[in-house]
């Protein structure tokens, strides 16, 4: 009996395997015509000063509405355009979309656009950026690229000198999802970043867990000390805002302010995008 019911658990798990890898090509192939057929689109999700209260950068979030299986996560699809080269032709049409878009903001409101690590390497990624900047006007100041030590595992020179090309051309580079990898600090040691942004894991348990809350704090006091910006990501409570503010993280990104938004409703929380907004309860309560 116990034998026959590991026989089905292991059917089981092939028939889940088999699914998993039909999706997976199935996505790879939709994935091939999305741009050409404009499902995919730029969502923004604001982040905001903690001093201030005010926007003043929006990071573009990838989303894709497929024919067929509606909306995919980024989780899901990034993944899968990172190992079939579909990436690269996905990162340079968001980039020239993202500064097209910026172009319509205030002057003093970045974009940030998450750059995939295997990209980092090439040299077709300064030639993008160059493209979108020239060709929507956008300063290079404006831009900000998200990436994430992940590209420092090997040590490869070639990260360093595009990198270092990068922020030469006046490009603003933030360290993404900083904490959750094994280099963290190997990161900000080999390479100079405009801003962190401290991962959401982090900040979940800012409330009850001390080791959180003193690796939080170690952080910013870090940051302040390298003169870099600091994103607290993931905030979804008033408590976990107050707390980040406190602690003197400059920027917050998170739920309980507000989630990503296509660009038609970012523009309406852009224009009430006061410079008067310093208490952050009345601003949780003007976003709602
Ligand atoms: P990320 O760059 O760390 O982006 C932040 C993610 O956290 C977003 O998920 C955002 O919706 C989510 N988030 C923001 N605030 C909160 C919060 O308060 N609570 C929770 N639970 N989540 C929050 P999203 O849009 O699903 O994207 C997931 C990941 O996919 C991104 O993580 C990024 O790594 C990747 N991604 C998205 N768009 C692109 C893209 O254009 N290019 C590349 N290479 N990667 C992308
Ligand atoms: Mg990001
Ligand atoms: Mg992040
Ligand atoms: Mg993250």
């Amino acid at each position: 009996k116990a034998k026959h019911a590991g026989r089905n658990r292991h059917a089981q798990f092939d028939w889940t395997m088999k699914e998993r890898q039909n999706r997976t090509y199935e996505l790879e192939t939709g994935l091939r015509s999305a741009l050409a057929n404009g499902e995919l689109q730029l969502h923004y999700q604001p982040i905001f000063d903690t001093e201030t209260g005010r926007i003043t950068i929006c990071e573009a979030l990838m989303r894709w509405q497929h024919p067929e299986l509606g909306w995919i996560s980024p989780a899901e699809f990034i993944p899968i355009a990172e190992s079939s080269a579909l990436i690269e032709p996905m990162t340079n049409w968001a980039l020239a979309q993202a500064c097209r878009d910026a172009m319509g903001w205030d002057e003093d409101i970045r974009v940030a656009v998450n750059i995939s690590p295997a990209l980092i390497k090439t040299d077709g990624l300064p030639r993008a950026v160059i493209s979108a900047l020239l060709q929507s006007g956008l300063k290079a100041r404006r831009l900000e690229l998200e990436v994430t030590e992940s590209i420092f595992l090997e040590d490869d020179r070639r990260t360093h000198l595009i990198l270092s090309e990068l922020r030469r051309i006046g490009l603003r580079l933030a360290l993404d999802d900083f904490g959750t990898g094994y280099s963290s600090l190997g990161a900000l040691r080999t390479h100079e970043f405009d801003t962190i942004k401290v991962d959401q894991s982090f900040m979940r348990g800012v409330g009850e867990n001390p080791r959180d809350r003193a690796i939080a704090q170690s952080v910013a006091y870090l940051a302040r000390a390298l003169e870099v910006e600091t994103v607290a990501e993931g905030i979804e409570t008033e408590e976990q805002l107050r707390y980040a503010r406190e602690t003197g993280f400059t920027n917050v990104q998170g739920f309980v302010l507000s989630r990503p938004v296509p660009i038609g409703e970012l523009q309406a929380l852009l224009n009430r995008n006061r410079a008067d907004v310093h208490d952050m309860a009345a601003l949780i309560r003007q976003r709602r």
